[in-house]
């Protein structure tokens, strides 16, 4: 049992922060809620942690109706993107303090705490000032002290959002090994789509408040519910449907627009069939990928992305002319800007 939010609101006045939200997180899973800035996130996450209270619906915690209980009964572990640590206190004085604060024993402490600073790869930083360590070693402290008192939940609100993208790419990796070893039922909240996919098992989309679509990375990549949910995971062209490149090929749609990711664009140097003529107009070369700019004959400008392989092979150069067709595309009943 983990966490059940059931038909779960929260109005700012007539504004509707978080608007009927159902979502259930199974026990010991990894969770991101994944969405733009304003889409309900935190709002989400502070309700689950009980610093919010629900305008209507109810919080389930591990079986039990958490939706009256206080923050303390909740027995949460938070971490936030600035969780100012103690400064005055030693990195060790900083994990002990949940423990110490509920009276638990020295002894108790201190085996706690040397444990943890080895969970966290800390080990011999335990008598440093915040002040003294990397921003990437204050969140792992922030990190251990949530989990020092062992919670029944971990919440994290973009917690390496203030640092640089290398320590951002690297905490990730190591949160999901520590997630593995813990097991925590763990809520982590990102505005970044890589870093959810990276992380979480299963990613909760949000947009205005409410959930567009619940998923594994795959799934959400794949077969995003919809035009919001494959905008936001991921680059998309998004043609109008009368664009040319659709003509003739099954992808043609009745709605206003049609979705296509940049790999899932041929490109060739011979016309065939359902191939449409296009300039390549830029290349950008992106280390593991080649981007290409192409502008069809229609003027529709074009963003494809092809492996180095194939770029290597077709020996493309700027203002070329090639053929261009759609490999996949994707059309939505339902069009939602962001
Ligand atoms: P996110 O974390 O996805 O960026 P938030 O949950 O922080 O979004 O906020 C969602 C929306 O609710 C925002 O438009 C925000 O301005 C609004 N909001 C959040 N908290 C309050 C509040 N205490 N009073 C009024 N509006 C709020
Ligand atoms: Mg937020």
């Amino acid at each position: 049992m983990g966490i059940s939010v059931e038909n779960v609101s929260k109005h700012y006045g007539s504004f509707h922060a978080v608007d009927q939200v159902s979502l259930t997180i199974k026990s010991g899973s990894l969770v991101a809620l994944l969405g733009p800035s304003g889409s309900g996130k935190s709002t989400l996450l502070r309700l689950i942690a009980g610093l919010e209270t629900p305008s209507s619906g109810r919080i389930f915690i591990t079986g039990q109706d958490a939706t009256n209980k206080s923050v303390q009964d909740r027995n949460i572990g938070f971490v936030f993107q600035h969780y100012a640590l103690f400064k005055h206190m030693t990195v060790r004085q900083n994990i002990g303090f949940g423990l110490d604060i509920r009276k638990a024993s020295k002894l108790r402490v201190k085996g706690r705490v040397e444990e943890l600073l080895e969970l966290v790869q800390l080990k011999g930083l335990g008598d440093r000032y915040p002040s003294q360590l990397s921003g990437g070693q204050r969140q792992r402290v922030a990190l251990a002290r949530a989990l020092a008192v062992e919670p029944q939940v971990l919440l994290l609100d973009e917690p390496f959002g203030a640092l640089d993208a290398k320590v951002r790419k690297d905490l990730r990796a190591w949160l999901r090994r520590l997630h593995d070893e813990v097991h925590v039922t763990t809520v982590f909240v990102t505005h970044d789509q890589e870093e959810a996919m990276e992380v979480a098992d299963e990613i909760v989309v949000m947009n205005k408040g409410k959930i567009e679509q619940i998923g594994t990375p795959a799934e959400i990549y794949d077969h995003p519910a919809s035009a919001f949910v494959m905008s936001f995971i991921g680059p998309v062209n998004v043609l109008p449907s009368t664009s040319q490149i659709f003509e003739g090929n099954g992808f043609e749609s009745t709605q206003p627009e049609i979705f296509l990711r940049p790999h899932d664009i041929v490109i060739q140097r011979e016309a065939n069939g359902t191939t449409v003529a296009a300039r390549v107009d830029r290349l950008i070369h992106l280390g593991w990928e080649i981007q290409v700019e192409l502008v069809l004959d229609d003027g529709q400008v074009l963003t494809a992305h092809l492996s180095r392989e194939r770029f290597d092979a077709l020996k493309l150069e700027p203002q070329e002319q090639v053929f261009v067709k759609p490999k996949d595309a994707k059309s939505f009943p339902l069009y939602y800007s962001i």
